[in-house]
């Protein structure tokens, strides 16, 4: 692995890499800064004039919606719309339509003139804006960001999470060009939202790991055609997000108590994931096999009472269960596997594993087809260069790596579910999700290093007869 500066941006040497998000402020009392925002990067440094069409629900006018439309309202920048959703709003598509319908109904009225912008403003946690992110892309609008909660990484990235006939998928639209943040709102938010915020950023722990791992197999020829999927680690989107993380995360402990410092650190630490996934244009730096096990619960649509689990609470016990693969892949070196699989029975293994879930069934087949190593004499090339090379990967690994158990004690104190059973999954049934979190990506994680080893298996039962999740 090359060498990777140590450095910590600041937030603004962050959003000048970000490309989308212009400007993002968390404080108390960050509302007051919403008119010169709005003048500076919406209306082309004051020299234009603008109008607004605030989305929030319930809960979220309350916390904050009420307090936003004011200080608008006493600047001068007309309040057009003031949309409040039911408090049970769901990420579907369908709203974003209602949206957009507002939106233009709003444009065609004209009566703030021809020049002015419309600006619509998203008041809430995730759902509200991933709906109000796609509505204003779709629209071309330039939108603004008012986050009532620090619950997930998403605020900042430049795709909105959305279910669309039945699928859940993330479809591409432009970030928030400004997110502003009042750190006492955040920190009033449900104590499960910050929860949720802090799983979602530990996960970053194992995208660290998961990406030392790709970058260690992609520079075996150098090239990365060795095996499909890896990729060399990028330094400017690693330091945003790897280099600060372990601190944030021990400073951000009590956001789940309200307090505002820590829930400070968190926002800020979330939004900041996003701005390297802007930067990236790719998730690599902020998802690996943690968020794969989350996404294959996300599918199984696993709820707890009836509720459907938080993204942050699926991600804690997928980044546990992460970190549990990777103690029991490197905890000796494995010999080299002669035996090479064939494509027949993986595809007969694929159809099994998700033959409860047919409606993805082809988008699986695709993904793991084209990961598959079908020639002998690569795959073979592929082990020796691993094997070759094991003793500086797991040094590189284990320098990042923050041990389960320690993980465990970090993610308990900040209120996140570390047993299965408390979001409505059992021992078993994470363990053998690691089957479906490596189909369903082609990006090269520790699951893969593991399958293409032929170890796969072996590591699953090491962590079976583990006390991991005891
Ligand atoms: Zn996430």
């Amino acid at each position: 692995m090359k060498d990777i500066s140590n450095t910590i941006p600041s937030l603004a040497e962050c959003l000048t890499y970000a490309g989308g998000t212009k400007y993002m402020v968390v404080k108390e009392g960050a509302f007051a800064e919403l008119p010169q925002v709005l003048g500076s990067y919406f209306c082309e440094n004051n020299s234009k004039k603008c109008f607004t069409a605030c989305f929030s629900d319930k809960n979220t006018y309350t916390a904050a919606g009420k307090a936003v439309q004011e200080i608008l309202q006493t600047a001068g920048i007309p309040v057009a719309e003031s949309y409040i959703f039911e408090d049970d709003i769901h990420a579907e598509y369908k709203h974003v339509e209602k949206i957009k319908a507002i939106l233009k109904t709003v444009q065609e009225k004209a009566e703030y003139g021809t020049q002015a912008i419309l600006v619509p403003v998203a008041v809430g946690s995730g759902t509200i804006n991933d709906l109000v992110k796609r509505a204003a892309d779709e629209l071309s609008l330039p939108y603004l960001c008012i986050p009532t909660a620090a619950s997930v990484d998403g605020y900042t990235a430049y795709g909105a999470a959305l279910l669309n006939e039945g699928f859940k998928q993330t479809m591409s639209c432009r970030a928030p060009i400004a997110v502003i943040a009042d750190s006492t709102v955040l920190s009033e938010a449900p104590a499960y939202l910050s929860s949720s915020g802090f799983g979602d950023l530990a996960g970053k722990i194992i995208a660290g790991t998961d990406w030392i791992i790709a970058d260690h197999v992609f520079e075996l020829d150098g090239k990365g055609e060795l095996a499909p999927g890896t990729a060399p680690i990028e330094n400017i989107a690693w330091s945003m997000v790897q280099n600060p993380l372990k601190n944030n995360l021990v400073s951000s402990v009590n956001a789940v108590k309200g307090d505002k410092d820590a829930v400070k650190i968190l926002f800020e630490a979330l939004g900041i994931t996003g701005f390297a996934l802007q930067y990236m244009k790719d998730s690599r730096s902020v998802s690996g096999c943690e968020h794969m096990w989350s996404h294959v619960w996300e599918m199984e649509e696993l709820c707890m009472d009836g509720i459907p689990v938080t993204h942050g609470h699926k991600v804690t016990i997928g980044t546990l269960a992460g970190a549990a693969f990777t103690e029991c892949l490197f905890k000796e070196k494995p010999p080299l596997n002669k035996t090479v699989p064939n494509w027949a029975e993986r595809e007969a293994v694929v159809r099994n594993t998700f033959a409860a879930l047919p409606q993805i069934l082809p988008l699986v087949l695709k993904t793991t087809q084209d990961k598959f190593i079908g020639n002998t004499d690569k795959l073979i090339r592929l082990r020796e260069g691993i094997l070759d090379n094991w003793d500086n990967m797991r040094n590189d690994v284990f320098k990042k790596l923050l041990p389960y158990a320690e993980l465990r004690s970090l993610l308990k104190d900040a209120g996140c579910p570390v047993r299965p059973e408390a979001i409505n999954l059992t021992r078993e049934r994470v363990i053998r999700s690691a089957y479906k979190a490596h189909m369903i990506r082609k990006r090269f994680t520790v699951l893969d290093l593991a399958f293409e080893l032929g170890i796969f298996d072996t590591v699953l039962q090491k962590m079976e007869m583990s006390d991991y999740f005891g």
